[in-house]
């Protein structure tokens, strides 16, 4: 495809979220890329949250950290190429150990970053035998220490799977606790630094927390909507799991990023506002023109915007950044993703 024909296509479909003068240089851009691909034997894969040209320009695979799961397990290329954050991309190398998994940049995640291997054994310590739930967004050496992953898509029936009276359930403090509320389940979050867990009998409780956070999704607040709402009574309102079960409460429909895109695609509104990154609101935007999307975009995942075009092509031309990950630590973690899988 050439420069022109590139651009032409973008124009077509993002003409009205991305300015003209932008969409000719990463139509260029783009066209490195795809060709850099091809000759590699790669697979690019893109989470819902990227940069709204990278997203429909380049990636072969998009949507939320499940199905990106599921397609990075059956992928026949030789090198997959990861855009999105560093928990993604281990995923991907968890299910891929034999493929070549790179990322364009190590980006991070407030919330991945808010558990350790260790505070994890230092839970199963302190609650034996209690089976350990983690959320995808985490570290490959966390995920290790655990017994099943999960995603905000399938957290429901994650933990509902287990069938166990008493569940840990690691690091998201909003998505706990609205998992818990769903599950009509009572949930604590115990400091590991007291001697003595909480003044509640282990028996009373169902769910063990922790007081991780996005730090995207732990910024919006019911008085956002509530602004929203006297702007634009219409508005039917999304909110991810991640964000407080307050503003999931206030909201009309929440659920995973996917989930998200579903509901969109199969109702009416006469306009949306998604709480979650901005950039998802723009790809769904280009993907249903017909939809009136609202944005509210005064926050960003510093993590996520790390990603872009031009480190997309450089990760191509000089084969950055591998993600490695020790084969006992992978075995382990494997394992625990592969359980989540089974479930769906
Ligand atoms: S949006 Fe939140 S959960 Fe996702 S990468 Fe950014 S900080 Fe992490």
């Amino acid at each position: 495809m050439t420069n022109e024909e590139m651009y032409q296509n973008l124009k077509e479909k993002l003409a009205d979220i991305v300015p003209d003068v932008e969409l000719r240089y990463k139509a260029e851009l783009a066209v490195q890329i795809n060709a850099l691909k091809k000759e590699k034997n790669a697979v690019i894969l893109g989470h819902n949250y990227m940069d709204p040209v990278l997203f429909h320009a380049v990636t072969d695979i998009k949507g939320d950290s499940l199905e990106l799961s599921r397609k990075a397990a059956e992928t026949d290329k030789s090198i997959i190429l990861f855009c999105g954050v560093k928990f993604m991309a281990e995923t991907a190398k968890i299910l891929n150990p034999t493929k070549t998994v790179l990322i364009p940049s190590l980006a991070g995640c407030s919330l991945a970053a808010s558990i350790t291997a260790s505070d994890v054994r230092g839970l199963k310590q302190r609650y034996p035998g209690v089976p350990v739930v983690t959320y995808i967004n985490t570290y490959a050496d966390v995920k290790a220490e655990t017994d099943i992953c999960c995603t905000s898509g399938n957290a429901v029936a994650v933990v509902e799977s287990l069938h166990s009276d008493t569940i840990i359930f690691l690091p998201d403090e909003y998505l706990a606790s609205n998992v818990a509320k769903e599950t009509g389940k009572h949930i604590i979050f115990p400091s590991l630094n007291s001697v003595q867990p909480t003044n509640e009998s282990l028996l009373d409780v169902q769910m063990v927390g922790w007081r991780g956070r996005c730090e995207v999704h732990e910024k919006y607040t019911v008085q956002d909507i509530a602004n929203v709402r006297e702007q634009y009574p219409d508005v039917l309102i999304m909110a991810h799991p991640e964000c407080s079960p307050e503003v999931v409460a206030a909201s009309d429909f929440s659920g995973s990023t996917s989930a998200m895109i579903k509901y969109i695609q199969h109702t009416s509104a006469p306009r949306y506002l998604l709480l979650t990154e901005c950039s998802m609101g723009d790809n769904v935007a280009a993907e249903n023109p017909e939809k009136n999307m609202l944005r509210l975009c005064s926050v960003r995942c510093p993590h996520m915007n790390q990603i872009s075009m031009e480190n997309t092509l450089e990760a191509l031309q000089k084969n950055q950044y591998v993600i490695e990950i020790p084969e006992d630590i992978r075995l382990r973690a494997y394992q625990a993703v592969e359980r989540m899988l089974h479930i769906g």
